[in-house]
């Protein structure tokens, strides 16, 4: 049988893709070489603005509602803030997945479980994919598996990104997750490179991690340790000591190619400030899903709308979150200092967290501030000593985007 379109990986980026496309009528494969449920290396913390893109609850699998945020710097000086509305919705990703590939299946989507893709060959008009037993033959493929996915590159596609790393680990305390975390999670900032440290509360574990660069990962085993103990826990009884890669486009990084299309981590569409993925996997998808729609129906000849909606929509936002994560390395204590004694950045957290607010209305709302930021940006990428201070060993180009009040890319 000839599919539609065949979707590899079924995370968050292939199931909204997979569940979009059959909603509008379309044949959808769906392949993932897991068996669902399955776990992946995660926080599993799902903001309010994620959770607002999908069109169902997420409640049946959120195990906390996180409303406040502790935190540090190397470990020491802690304070809180608070939000009076809910900021991330705590999961689990095997449920949480597994929540959104049911959605897919109750809309049409075929599924093939344990099916490794192998092998890809793209025609003009038709793809085939192959598994170790099958190949299956489409309009369009979809590469959604994630951040060490080889689906593009089977298909030819030549990816760029920057690498970041993290490592983390499960503790479930005896007497239960203490009062401390109940509705708060905790980030530290400043220890280690291009990242943070976090304590994530689920239902009856914490999930603990540390990231950043992808050159710290041979201290990420120490690094942890340090944190675990620094939260109050035995790092002799963690569980489920996980790494994982993510991924950070660059801006060349392809998003379409003819009949090929990347969505989620398999396109590097990691939020560089926060290395939140779910939400930029969701909206991926759903653009994806458009494009493609239109594509098999005939509307249009190709599939550029999808590579044009990311670049004027997702992009930009990227690109700032990039900018800020420049200066947050740069100045992990300044950040502190200012999120603890103005109300206006953790404001603007709490407004981006719950989709209330994008970096790039902030931007084009504060334009002094913003053309400081893109000033002092361009000032850490091209000045040696400010990158060996903030971590940086492979910054972006210096790229001045605020061009008479709008935004570029
Ligand atoms: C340690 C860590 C913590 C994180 N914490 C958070 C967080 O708290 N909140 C947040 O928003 N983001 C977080 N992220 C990022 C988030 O996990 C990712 O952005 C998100 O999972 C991307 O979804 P995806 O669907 O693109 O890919 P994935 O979720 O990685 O799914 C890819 C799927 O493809 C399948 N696959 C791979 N190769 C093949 C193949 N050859 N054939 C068939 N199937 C294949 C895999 O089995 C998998 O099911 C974190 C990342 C890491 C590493």
């Amino acid at each position: 049988m000839r599919y539609d379109v065949i979707i590899v990986g079924a995370g968050p980026a292939g199931s909204t893709t997979a569940r979009e496309c059959a909603e509008r009528g379309l044949s959808v494969l769906l392949l993932d070489k897991a068996e669902f449920p399955r776990d992946k290396p995660c926080g599993g913390g799902v903001t309010v603005r994620a959770s607002k893109l999908l069109p169902f609850s997420i409640e049946s699998v959120v195990e906390r509602v996180i409303t406040d945020v502790y935190l540090t710097h190397k470990q020491a000086s802690g304070f809180s803030r608070h939000s009076d509305d809910a900021l991330v919705n705590m999961t689990q990703r095997r449920n949480f997945d597994m929540l959104l590939l049911e959605k897919a299946l109750e809309a049409g989507v075929i599924l093939r479980e344990n099916a490794a893709v192998r092998q890809v060959s793209r025609g003009a008009t038709s793809i085939d994919v192959s598994t170790q037993d099958e190949t299956f033959t489409a309009s369009v493929l979809v590469a959604a598996d994630g951040a060490n996915g080889k689906t593009a590159q089977m298909s030819g596609i030549q990816q760029s990104f920057w690498q970041q790393i993290a490592l983390e680990g499960n503790v479930t305390p005896s007497s239960g997750i203490p009062d401390r975390w109940q509705t708060c999670f905790g980030l530290d900032i400043g220890g280690i490179p291009g990242g943070y440290g976090w304590v994530f509360p689920k239902g009856d574990h914490l999930n603990i991690g540390i990231g950043g660069w992808r050159y710290v990962g041979p201290g990420l085993r120490e690094s942890l340790g340090h944190l675990t103990k620094f939260y109050g826990f035995d790092r002799e009884n963690m569980w489920g000591l996980r790494g994982h890669y993510l991924t950070i486009r660059k801006p060349e990084s392809p998003l379409v190619r003819g009949n090929v299309v990347l969505v989620g981590d398999a396109a590097g569409l990691i939020d560089p400030m926060t290395d939140e993925g779910i939400y930029s996997s969701i909206w991926s998808g759903q653009s994806a899903a458009r494009t493609i729609a239109d594509y098999v129906g005939g509307e249009t000849s190709n599939l550029l709308n999808y590579k044009r909606e990311v670049e004027s929509e997702l992009v930009p936002e990227l690109s700032i979150s990039l900018r800020f994560h420049d200066l947050f390395q740069l100045a992990p204590g300044l950040y502190l200092w200012a999120e603890k004694h103005t109300d206006l950045v953790w404001a603007l957290a709490r407004r981006i967290l719950r989709g209330d607010q994008t970096y790039v209305n902030v931007m084009l709302r504060h334009t002094a501030t913003g053309n400081v930021i893109d000033f002092l940006s361009d000032l850490v990428r091209v000045t040696p000593y400010l990158q060996r201070r903030s971590g940086l060993r492979e910054p972006a180009p210096p790229q001045r985007f605020f061009v008479r009040g709008s935004v570029q890319t």
